[in-house]
């Protein structure tokens, strides 16, 4: 059997990290598998859906590297085929038309509630053998109604949450296609799965509810339900269900924070799933171990620290010649050009970053002015070293503009003048980057232009 998974988002709101997490499994699963993973925009709700929210799915997928091989399909197109089911199911007696009004419906609650019983449809127009069903109303467009079927349990081995068993006598004949024939959320889930051919439906447990009623109408249509797994929840900070509406960010606020899609990926991965005790992955070896097996059964909490680490480790596994490319990106942004150097740039500062932009910051320092801050200036640049720093200039201007030549000139300098490598280089990292705070002080003199160094050496 080839697995086929979805992503099922409805683009009502900037989809976000915890939301993209259930496209990450499914993905995961069908590239592990060899599978298809299939893309649907659930948009039927048309007040809250937009198109903006749709592109951030899509941007969002596409930077993380979530490709889909089918899609994306949206459920606002497929109104005709799930009329056309419905019809269909009209003819075989699994739907019946319910003429029961809202008015009455709240009647029938405020009775239930009183009687201390579980609010639901009671069957009123449900056609039974030899039951009189009350007089059509007059005017009235009726609802039409799941037959859901009465007695015994509805039950799926969940991948994440284990055995799952519904009594049938919970579930009340669920709406299916309302007065003016628009179908609802739950019959288009099913019928585009069985459309789509899902074999594995992973998503998040909010939809556990919704799971014995899909299965009930997998089962009318006659095909076999998919395997489940409804993953837990992912909390914010606060330990709140993480939304939009409690700060969520968009996903794509990640990529222009200057996090790695790999970075995001390793760090999503392991929020609801492990692989022994490894945190840190590549996208390979990700693929490579998922498995529905060991999915987490408590919710996961989202720590921005983390993934800054991880992301900082990701860094780290970059190649230079890959973190330039990015990084070049953001230069252009601030209409700062980079040249050939970028990449031995990247190489030398990426240790020390955990995002992108951190990164370009660094970077931006060698291409362009540097204004040190004045009290940095006074602390480091003092008048004992400032003979030094001038004779440093001097042999600067003149020696090859290699990193050897270059560590051969301080340690000259620091001969001639007795000072230690600190009191030298302090005082230039400053004057040359703006800061003390540098990898070594040859390294980023090398990467430097010369013109650069030697007027900002002889300005201080
Ligand atoms: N559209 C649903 C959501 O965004 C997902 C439905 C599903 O995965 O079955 O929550």
């Amino acid at each position: 059997m080839t697995t086929r998974t979805r992503f099922a988002p409805s683009p009502t709101g900037f989809i976000h990290l915890g939301n993209i997490r259930s496209a990450l499994y499914p993905w995961a699963f069908a590239r592990a598998t060899g599978g298809a993973f299939i893309l649907r925009i659930e948009d039927t709700d048309v007040e809250r859906s937009s198109q903006e929210a749709v592109e951030v799915i899509l941007e969002g997928m596409k930077w993380l590297g979530l490709d889909h091989d089918e899609g994306p399909y949206f459920q606002m197109q497929r109104m005709d085929r799930y009329k056309q089911v419905l019809a269909e199911m009209k003819d075989k007696g699994l739907v019946y038309p319910c003429y029961m009004s809202v008015e009455e419906l709240d009647k029938l609650r405020e009775r239930q509630m009183a009687a201390k019983e579980k609010p639901r449809y009671d069957g009123t127009w449900r056609p039974e053998p030899g039951k009189q069903l009350p007089p059509v109303p007059e005017g009235v467009k009726p609802v039409l109604r799941f037959r859901n079927p009465i007695g015994g349990v509805v039950a799926w081995d969940d991948k994440v949450k284990g055995r799952i068993e519904i009594s049938n006598d919970e579930l009340d004949d669920l709406v299916i296609a309302r007065p003016d024939g628009t179908p609802t959320y739950n019959f288009c889930v099913v019928v585009d799965d069985i459309d789509m051919k899902i074999t594995h439906v992973i998503r998040g447990d909010d939809h556990v509810n919704n799971t014995p009623r899909q299965i009930n109408i997998f089962r009318a249509l006659g095909v076999e339900p998919p395997v489940y797994a409804h993953l837990p929840t992912v909390l914010n900070e606060q330990g709140e269900k993480m939304s939009k509406r409690q700060g969520a960010k968009a996903v794509t606020w990640y990529r222009d924070e200057g996090f790695l899609a790999d970075g995001v990926v390793n760090y999503l991965a392991r929020l609801g799933w492990s692989h022994g005790d490894d945190e840190i992955f590549t996208r390979e070896q990700f693929i490579q171990w998922f498995n529905l097996d060991h999915l987490g059964k408590s919710a996961a909490q989202y720590d921005e620290a983390k993934l800054r680490w991880v992301n900082a480790q990701h860094m780290k596994m970059t190649s230079d010649a890959q973190l330039a490319v990015f990084v070049e990106r953001e230069l252009k942004k601030r209409g700062v050009k980079p040249d050939a150097r970028l990449a031995g740039i990247c190489g030398l500062f990426k240790d020390r970053c955990d995002t992108l932009l951190v990164l370009a910051d660094w970077a931006q320092k060698f291409y362009g002015d540097v204004k040190p801050d004045a009290e940095e200036v006074a602390k480091h640049v003092t008048e004992p070293v400032k003979p030094a720093i001038s004779m440093l200039a001097r042999m600067l201007a003149e020696c090859p503009w290699t990193k050897e030549d270059i560590s051969a000139a301080i340690k000259e300098v620091l001969r001639a003048t007795g000072l230690k490598m600190p009191q030298l280089a302090m005082p230039v990292r400053v004057l040359v980057l703006g800061t003390a705070q540098t990898p070594s002080l040859d390294a980023v003199l090398a990467l430097s232009e010369r013109d650069a160094v030697v007027a900002r050496l002889k300005g201080g």
